[in-house]
């Protein structure tokens, strides 16, 4: 347990937000989380961290859910501040599938944050597409940057946008190359992960080949 520095609170539409830490030499793995606390309330949450493992400052990319209580407390905070942090955890490894297996990051809103990390990692092989859906443009988090690290499938599903497709990200799965060996990591909301497990199993792959983090339940 510490307490961590906001060195930057980053808005990148009405309900995203960067929540950049003072990493103070904490060690973690591509994946793990951290339970953010909100002291006031006495409760903590956690949250995937986005940031590479080589970066001085630790990132998360956060939604603000409207009556919560951690998660607008974050997106509160001033530079400077202090927030108490629990040590890593975490089981969902991003690309840990092997040398020479291929896989494909699928993410809905801020479970884009465990591939973050993993792409924000030097010398790591690249995922062999990147699926990523979003409500709306605004909820997009680093697209150009994610555009020249992968091959990466947007789809957002409230609006037009040139050049983006319109729908839910499960509409891209059909353009991925058939590969019997594909391990699949999916991050977001239970319905897309429940949705695309059951794609991928239905087309012969194991369950062990898919991989899931689930960050919100629908209600
Ligand atoms: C392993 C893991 C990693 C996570 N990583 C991240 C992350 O990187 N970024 C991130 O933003 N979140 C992440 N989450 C979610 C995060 O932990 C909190 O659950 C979230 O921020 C809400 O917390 P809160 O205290 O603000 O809201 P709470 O006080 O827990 O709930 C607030 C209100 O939101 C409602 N609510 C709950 N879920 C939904 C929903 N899906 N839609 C609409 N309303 C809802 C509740 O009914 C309640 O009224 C992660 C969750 C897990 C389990």
């Amino acid at each position: 347990m510490g307490h961590h520095r906001v060195q930057e609170l980053r808005r990148h539409g009405p309900d995203v937000y960067e929540l950049v830490l003072e990493r103070n030499d904490l060690a973690f793995e591509i994946g793990d989380c951290l339970a953010l606390h909100n002291e006031a309330a006495a409760q903590s949450r956690p949250y995937s961290i986005a940031s590479g493992q080589d970066e001085d400052s630790l990132r998360f990319v956060i939604r603000r859910m409207v009556g919560g209580v951690v998660s607008p407390h974050l997106c509160e905070l001033r530079n400077g501040d202090s927030v108490k942090v629990n040590p890593p955890f975490g089981w969902f490894r991003p690309g840990a599938c092997g040398e020479n297996a291929p896989f494909v990051f699928i993410a809905t809103g801020t479970g884009i944050a465990p591939f973050l990390s993993y792409l924000r990692t030097p010398q790591r092989p690249a995922p062999v597409r990147c699926l990523y859906g979003v409500r709306a443009l605004h909820d997009v988090v680093e697209r150009d940057w994610l555009a020249s690290q992968c091959e990466l499938g947007l789809a957002i599903s409230r609006e037009d946008s040139p050049g983006v497709h319109r729908g839910r990200v499960t509409e891209l799965l059909s353009d991925l190359p058939e590969t019997p060996d594909l391990h699949v990591y999916l991050c977001g909301l239970d319905t897309m992960i429940d949705e695309v497990s059951d794609w991928f199993e239905n087309r012969g792959l194991h369950h062990t080949q898919i991989h899931r983090e689930v960050f919100f339940h629908s209600a």
